[in-house]
């Protein structure tokens, strides 16, 4: 079977082909289609779901392939679930990683309750209209300042359970061993 995976991010191609690779799957993505290099499937859903569900039908209809999607969000108790589906674009549109973390620091600040976790969901739609859907889930807390410099987004100062380090200060190896984005296509290539 060949898959189509929705993404551009090639740390995420190679991270997921990994997974699958016992599956004897053969994976695209938009660099195998030059003309849709320069499309970017919208995302307006409030939850993640809705949004795995939207990348992943922007590119069946296209396509006409199995699609695997995925959507990630940082869900902090205190907030209230955020910034949860908006991660991305918690301090505006364009914010970059750093003015994100500014934000959740700020708005943390004082706060002695800092759970929060991450969240992925990946989804396989296929063109018949079947869905497969797996979930990922990693616990942790918010630290009060940032430490580390490995990954991205938020986690210079993501503190997972059991550990005492943020995920910026753990390997590479040692964060997609655990990751929420590991869990989530472990769970679905599970059920496919
Ligand atoms: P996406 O759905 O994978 O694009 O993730 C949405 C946003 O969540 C990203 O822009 C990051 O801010 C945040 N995020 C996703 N995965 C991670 C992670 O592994 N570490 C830290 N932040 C992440």
């Amino acid at each position: 079977m060949t898959i189509f995976l929705a993404t551009k991010n090639r740390h995420k191609i190679a991270e997921i082909a990994a997974i699958f690779q016992k599956k004897k799957y053969e994976f695209q993505t938009c660099w195998d289609y030059p003309e849709f290099s320069d499309l970017e499937a919208p995302e307006t859903g409030q939850t993640l779901e809705e949004n795995a569900r939207e990348k992943a039908l922007f590119w069946v209809k296209r396509i006409r392939l199995p699609v695997i999607s995925d959507d990630t969000g940082l869900f902090v108790s205190s907030l209230g679930g955020e910034p949860g589906v908006y991660s991305s674009r918690f301090a505006g549109l364009n914010a970059t990683y750093q003015e994100n973390v500014h934000l959740l620091l700020l708005k943390l600040s004082g706060i002695i309750e800092r759970g929060a976790y991450f969240e992925t969901v990946s989804l396989l739609c296929d063109p018949d209209g079947r869905e497969i859907l797996g979930r990922g889930r990693l616990p942790g807390r918010i630290s009060s300042k940032q430490a580390g410099s490995n990954g991205f987004g938020y986690d210079p100062v993501f503190l997972p359970d059991g550990y005492q380090k943020t995920l910026a200060e753990l390997t590479d190896a040692e964060k997609n061993s655990i990751s929420h984005r590991y869990l989530a296509f472990m769970d679905l290539a599970s059920r496919i």
